[in-house]
């Protein structure tokens, strides 16, 4: 029997309504939530991930701007940008587009993203904040929109349910595991540096891949009737490509999210409520996002 989709873009289409009503919201108290996105060069892929953003900000209400350096921008410019971003009272939602130039680390860079703004929880005091599951967070969208898929799926009750995290990045993995280890799943994350990988992801009732490696995940490791939620995406001569092999997997799976139309749409509507919560928060006013 073939899997059900876990269908990405109904699912954005149905949380974009009430992130739309609490925009309009602020729109009355004179309020006009807004992200900035800085890009540093300007190369194919970036340009349309702006697009995507900049449709997803109009189908909610939020003013999508982008603030650009040029490819050999330095870290000194980067820090100086998010400053400015940071200090100004119109902006809400500050997000860094990746990958950055290779001369740039993310690490050094992302402790300069203003805490009250960071709408993609690169800061590392809003990832902190995560692992202390202190609510109060910014957490970055991707993550978000996984639990969001997770919620509609079979294994909504994630207590005590096996989950295998295939990638443990700041942004993705990592992120991932800590929100469904507060939900009390008991979590496996595997690696680059894992041995025998599909021993790990066989044993999971949920198999969250963010591994960025098209066709990783095959039929062969993923446990009969599990949740798959691919989070990969590369492309592979001009189409998209998750990291799991699809026609197969969704064979032996129960529910599985498509690449494209999974994950993607609803991370771009989670970053949207992400600048809404930001505004809702701060307002027009408030400026000095490193104090809090
Ligand atoms: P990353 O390169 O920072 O991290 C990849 C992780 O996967 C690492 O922890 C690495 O150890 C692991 N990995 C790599 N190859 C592996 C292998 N062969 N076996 C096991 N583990 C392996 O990437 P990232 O930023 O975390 O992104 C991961 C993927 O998710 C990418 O394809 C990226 O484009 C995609 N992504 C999608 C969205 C979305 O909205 N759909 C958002 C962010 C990232």
């Amino acid at each position: 029997m073939a899997a059900r989709i876990l269908d990405g873009r109904a699912l954005a289409a149905e949380l974009r309504g009430a992130i739309a009503e609490r925009s309009t919201v602020l729109r009355t108290r004179g309020i006009v939530p807004r992200l900035e996105v800085v890009v540093v060069g300007a190369d194919a892929a970036s340009l349309a991930y702006v697009r995507g953003l900049e449709s997803a900000g109009a189908k909610t209400g939020v003013e999508v701007r982008v603030a650009r350096l040029p490819a050999d921008g330095d870290e000194g410019q980067v820090r100086t940008l998010l400053r400015v971003l940071g200090d100004d009272p119109v902006v809400h939602g500050v997000i860094l587009q990746q990958p950055l130039p290779a001369h740039l680390g993310i690490r050094r860079v992302a402790e300069a993203m203003p805490p009250a703004k960071d709408v993609d929880g690169a800061n590392p005091l809003n990832f902190g904040r995560l692992a202390f599951g202190s609510g109060t967070e910014l957490v970055a969208a991707t993550p978000l929109a996984v639990m969001a898929l997770l919620e509609r799926s079979e294994r909504s009750a994630l207590r005590g349910v096996r989950v295998c995290v295939v990638g443990r990045s700041s942004v993705v993995g990592l992120p991932v595991a800590l929100l469904l280890l507060a939900r009390d799943a008991t979590v496996t994350v595997v690696h680059r540096g894992t041995r025998d990988l599909g021993s790990r992801t066989r044993e999971a009732d949920v198999l969250v891949s963010a591994a960025g490696v098209p066709g990783l995940v095959r039929a062969d490791m993923v446990a009969p009737r599990a949740t798959v939620i691919d989070v990969g995406t590369t492309y592979v001569d001009g189409a998209l490509r998750g990291d799991v092999a699809y026609d197969e997997v969704a064979r032996v799976a129960a529910e599985i999210t498509p690449v494209p139309g999974g994950v993607g749409p609803v991370t771009n509507v989670m970053l949207m409520g992400n600048v809404v919560t930001a505004a809702e928060r701060h307002g027009p006013t408030a400026h000095d996002d490193r104090a809090s």
